[in-house]
């Protein structure tokens, strides 16, 4: 078993990826080379503003490219939760907003000839226990009463069989809209996208620092040193201190994942017939799918943890993999891999602008779409093309505490596990 990213393996980084040195002067510098630092890049460029896009490690080494490569309807709090927090005006806005994510994901794919297995396939969240299943019900009808939206479908215990061949789950609920890519295909044709639109993508840069200047920003990064009028942080999950009120509503956890070798054909339909994206009703969730070559993908978190042995985790995965699956007790486990999610204080994702730096960031694990058009949006706010987003009228918890996550992410770890086993 490799401990490196399987779909990184399968799809590297383009070599004729053109790669620039640090420019001097440039009118935006985006940190972070994912979803939000790439549509951020697009949008500039379409409007005309020359863009660096500065990015620690190789482009795309983030999340973007390690993810499971779902895109997925709504966000990762709760409708029911957003509606009562921000009212159903505001919460109604949000879940039209999702949707329209994940159509411009796809048709930015279209629009820039992105060969990335896109695929409506719909999601399917699996009840894990009789009660989760319960509430599905009067989910439906909130959606329909609420949102107005009716691609929703119950499928009971007994019918479950047409969908997925596992047998430990008490019934599921489908959302149609939802869809899967390959994220690595989908983050590298960003990057080709963005430079042929003329954005330059520099590697192995890493921010150390900003400081305001009366033209926009001096830049310290570990390859020398720049100015931009403008700055945008799409760091999401690897965000440091360098702008410290933003690190300090943000906190990494990690997600695991391992993909088996690829699966014979009648198995893989015996698994999932329609090749939908699941996942789970535990706090704790696995999320699960074939990919486009035909392995199981499988993938959750043992605790938030964001350094745990890739082997050890690997181990734990197959362990519950196979719960799920017994057909797959014999299927080898080819690649074992992490990466960080952004989770912000109140789970919900934020962009605006602190200290004078814009920023994108806090999807916490539900990313694939929506980093993409909140980047998009972010890169037009830049532009001077839109005033702001709808995530900047939230509120945006911050604390001074959350960068000691290492202190409080075990008892948050444990509390979830609690909820787990009573609710
Ligand atoms: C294992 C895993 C599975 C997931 N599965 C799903 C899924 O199935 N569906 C879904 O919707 N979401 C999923 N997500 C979440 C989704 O991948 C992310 O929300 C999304 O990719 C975030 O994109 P981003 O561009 O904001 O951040 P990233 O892609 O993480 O990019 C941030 C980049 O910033 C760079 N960086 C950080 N600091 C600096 C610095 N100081 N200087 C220069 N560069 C810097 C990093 O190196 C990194 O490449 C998953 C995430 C993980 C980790």
């Amino acid at each position: 078993m490799k401990t490196t990213v399987y779909w990184t393996e399968d799809s590297p980084r383009p070599t004729d990826l053109p790669i620039s040195p640090l420019p001097e002067t440039i009118d935006v510098a985006v940190i972070g080379s994912g979803y939000t630092g790439l549509h951020a890049a697009l949008a500039l460029r379409k409007a005309g503003a020359s863009v660096a896009v500065l990015e620690q490690r190789t482009i795309g080494w983030g999340a973007s490219s390690r993810n499971g490569g779902m895109a997925l309807t709504g966000l990762k709090e709760e409708m029911p939760a957003v509606c009562k927090r921000y009212g159903e005006a505001l919460g109604r806005a949000f879940w039209e907003w999702s949707l329209a994510s994940i159509d411009h994901v796809e048709r930015t794919i279209a629009e820039e000839d992105i060969d990335c297995n896109f695929e409506r396939s719909g999601h399917m969240l699996l009840a894990f226990k009789p009660s989760h299943f319960e509430r599905f019900g009067e989910e439906v009808r909130w959606f329909h009463d609420v949102l107005g939206y009716d691609d929703l479908a119950i499928v009971s215990r007994s019918e479950l069989r047409s969908e997925i061949g596992a047998q430990g789950y008490y019934g599921g609920l489908l959302d149609f809209r939802s869809a899967g890519l390959h994220p690595a295909r989908y983050v590298f044709g960003l990057a080709q996208a963005a430079a042929r639109r003329g954005a330059l993508l520099v590697e192995h840069t890493s921010l150390k620092a900003l400081s305001r200047t009366r033209l926009g920003f001096r830049l310290v990064t570990s390859n020398g040193e720049m100015s931009a009028r403008e700055v945008l942080l799409a760091t999401n999950g690897y965000t440091t201190d360098v702008v410290k009120p933003l690190r300090q509503g943000i906190f990494p956890i990690g997600s695991y994942i391992i993909v088996t070798a690829p699966l014979p054909a009648d198995l893989q339909r015996e698994l999932s017939p329609r090749r939908r994206m699941f996942f789970d009703s535990k706090h704790f969730l696995n999320y699960f799918r074939l990919t486009p070559d035909g392995r199981m993908l499988f993938g959750g978190r043992h605790d938030l943890s964001t350094s745990l042995d890739l082997v050890k985790s690997a181990q734990k995965m197959q362990a519950r993999m196979v719960e799920v699956f017994p057909q797959l007790a014999g299927a080898p486990v080819t690649h074992s891999w992490s990466g960080n999610l952004g989770a912000a204080l109140d789970l919900m994702p934020h962009a605006g602008r602190v200290q004078g730096v814009h920023y994108a960031v806090g999807y916490a694990g539900h990313g694939v779409a929506v980093a993409s058009l909140l980047g998009k949006e972010m890169g037009e706010v830049l532009a001077g093309r839109r005033t702001s987003t709808l995530f900047a009228q939230i509120n945006h918890p911050r604390s001074p505490l959350t960068p000691y996550d290492q202190l409080y992410l075990p008892l948050v770890s444990a509390y979830f596990r609690l909820l787990d086993r009573i609710s």
